[in-house]
């Protein structure tokens, strides 16, 4: 990892903000652009002129959002959308069409689950659904030609931690396209430097943090000559990429995607993403730091095994998150009481956590995972996605860590009957 939070802390506020005239970004709340002449009509039809003209297909306050991102990840650009699964479906409907299959890789959030195991089939893409560390699995679907393999950065909620850089090389070694869902992780795991090409993100958590927008963006990686996207089983996608060149994945993302689904981002949207991203260094530094302490602590007080992190030893993926995660793994813990009606009262004597369906905030939150996001998940789902009776995944947010300790001891001993 080359850039760390020193380089982050510089770059987001002055790239964000505007030196002269307004200083803040500037919203655009257009849906439609006039153009000079039919000429230039023509011109930004054809792409020669690179003006925004219909704001399905962009916007300037979507236009600086999308370039902040690519620079944050090192990419060629970047498509903001509505949402993160806006912006997973974007990705997965572009690059895949009926009789192909992905491979998925870990655990996975509830939406992509509920998309790659009910909503695709239904278009007859399949998904094929492998353990973190069965590389065994992986070749053999690599080998067979799957279109795509996609992972989350770290499994939400089973903080299994993949190894990225394996996987990327076998992407590589199988000419095969890779897409890593980094939400958990912004600029602490930099998955186009680790070979994906596509990062993912659920802007809502995050990189806003302050809960007022929901949005998403994939950011992309150079096509370079020769690539990945020329193997034969992309074909399908050949003209777009011979004419896009260096832009193919944006290309084809908008052409094959974006302009028939409609999961664009709207401009006052992505104002109060960049809003938030511009704190986005300080606010991931102290959050990650909180994370490490709160898990340390609970273990601590807590009897065995019931907090799960990867920064504690009893965890199966501590030596990885030691050699590959150096600056921490995202917002989240999980803790597992063993007894449903536990979990329930832990979560209602507590005063500081709130109980909701999102994660990355600043405030500190938590939820019952399998009596809400997994409650349509048949037994099998559940127990790849390692999600038990009585699982509360906790997203730590900016409070004093201290704060957030006393709060979760003082709930888990008034719940514990
Ligand atoms: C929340 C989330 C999503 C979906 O994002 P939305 O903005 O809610 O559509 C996708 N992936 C992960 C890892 C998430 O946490």
């Amino acid at each position: 990892m080359t850039k760390d939070f020193n380089y982050f802390d510089t770059l987001l506020p002055q790239i964000i903000g505007s030196k002269t005239s307004a200083i803040a970004p500037s919203i655009t709340p257009s849906a439609a652009f006039g153009y000079e002449d039919a000429f230039e009509a023509e011109s930004i039809f054809e792409g020669k002129i690179q003006k925004p003209f219909y704001a399905r297909m962009g916007n300037p306050t979507n236009a600086k959002l999308e370039s902040v991102m690519a620079k944050i990840d090192g990419g060629f650009g970047a498509i903001a959308t509505s949402s993160g699964m806006g912006a997973i479906s974007m990705a997965l409907t572009a690059l895949l069409k009926s009789g192909d299959k992905v491979l998925c890789i870990g655990g996975f959030f509830g939406g992509t689950y509920a998309l790659m195991n009910e909503t695709l089939p239904r278009f007859s893409i399949e998904s094929i659904f492998c353990e973190v560390d069965d590389f065994e699995t992986m070749e053999k679907e690599l080998k067979d030609g799957v279109g795509v393999v996609l992972c989350e950065s770290v499994g939400n909620p089973n903080l299994k931690l993949p190894d990225l850089r394996k996987i990327s090389s076998l992407c590589e070694k199988y000419n095969t396209i890779f897409i890593i869902d980094n939400t958990a992780t912004p600029l602490v795991v930099a998955p186009l430097e680790i070979g994906a090409d596509i990062a993912i993100y659920s802007t809502t958590k995050n990189i806003s943090g302050h809960s007022a927008s929901l949005g998403g963006i994939a950011v992309f990686s150079e096509v370079k000559k020769e690539c990945k996207l020329f193997d034969q089983k992309y074909r399908h996608l050949r003209k777009i990429v011979d004419k896009a060149g260096k832009g193919a994945f944006i290309a084809v993302c908008k052409k094959r995607s974006l302009r028939d689904f409609g999961m664009s981002a709207n401009a006052f949207g992505s104002f109060l993403t960049l809003l938030g991203l511009e704190t986005l260094s300080l606010r991931m530094r102290k959050v990650l730091q909180s994370v490490e302490q709160i898990a340390a602590s609970l273990d601590k007080e807590l009897p065995k095994g019931f907090v799960r992190h990867p920064s504690l030893t009893s965890h199966e993926h501590h030596a990885r998150y030691k050699e590959s995660y150096p600056l921490g793994c995202g917002s989240l813990i999980t803790l597992d009481f063993g007894d449903k009606q536990n979990a329930y009262r832990f979560l209602n004597s507590s005063e500081l956590i709130t109980q909701t369906a999102n994660i990355g905030d600043n405030r500190t939150l938590a939820l019952h995972m399998k009596s809400t996001i997994y409650r349509d998940f048949d037994e099998k789902s559940l127990k790849i996605l390692g999600i038990t009776d009585s699982l509360i995944r906790l997203s730590v947010g900016l409070e004093n860590p201290s704060d957030i300790i006393d709060d979760i001891l003082n709930a888990y001993s008034n719940s514990i009957k």
